[in-house]
């Protein structure tokens, strides 16, 4: 059912909506329970960003066909290996690409993606390792968004 109301304040709201620039984001920062063990990791700091954005969630690790929950993962060379040894890096790659698609089919310019995933980290990842050490580095879609020309700050950074 549409309705119509013709009122000035609804149109100056569904003006401004419209001019509000899209920002990719991964999901599990909006709440989505998405995350490997079947959590998330909101941040309030979302709430301030839909004020001024529209928010396109992304969660490349669902995109790319892995379950939740699932066996957590980590970059280790050029691949990603689970903490099983299954090597599971076809998922990530292909998610970071439908994700990449969704960022560019909304005008994406910036991502905001949660820090040190081997997905959307930025700057700081797991070493491979499984014992929380951190190295440099980006995540698979951190890598794709940047060769795209697509800004990556992680949640950390906002
Ligand atoms: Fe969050 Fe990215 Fe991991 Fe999905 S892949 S749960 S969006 S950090």
């Amino acid at each position: 059912m549409i309705i119509i109301v013709e009122t000035t304040t609804i149109k100056v709201v569904a003006t401004v909506m419209m001019n509000k620039k899209s920002i990719a984001i991964s999901a599990c920062l909006l709440g989505c329970n998405c995350k490997y063990n079947g959590g998330n990791n909101y941040t309030s700091k979302v709430e301030k960003l839909k004020e001024q954005y529209n928010l396109i969630d992304i969660c490349p690790e669902v995109l790319g066909g892995l379950p939740t929950p699932r066996v957590p993962s980590e970059i280790i060379g050029d691949k990603v290996i689970n903490k099983e040894g299954l090597d599971v890096t076809i998922n990530y790659q292909t998610g970071a690409k439908i994700a990449l698609d969704k960022a560019l089919e909304n005008g994406c310019e910036i991502a905001i993606l949660k820090a040190k995933s081997p997905s959307c980290g930025c700057g700081k990842i797991y070493d491979g390792t499984f014992t929380s050490t951190l190295i440099d580095g980006d995540g698979i879609t951190t890598r794709l968004f940047k060769e795209h020309n697509i800004k990556v700050l992680t949640e950390e950074e906002i």
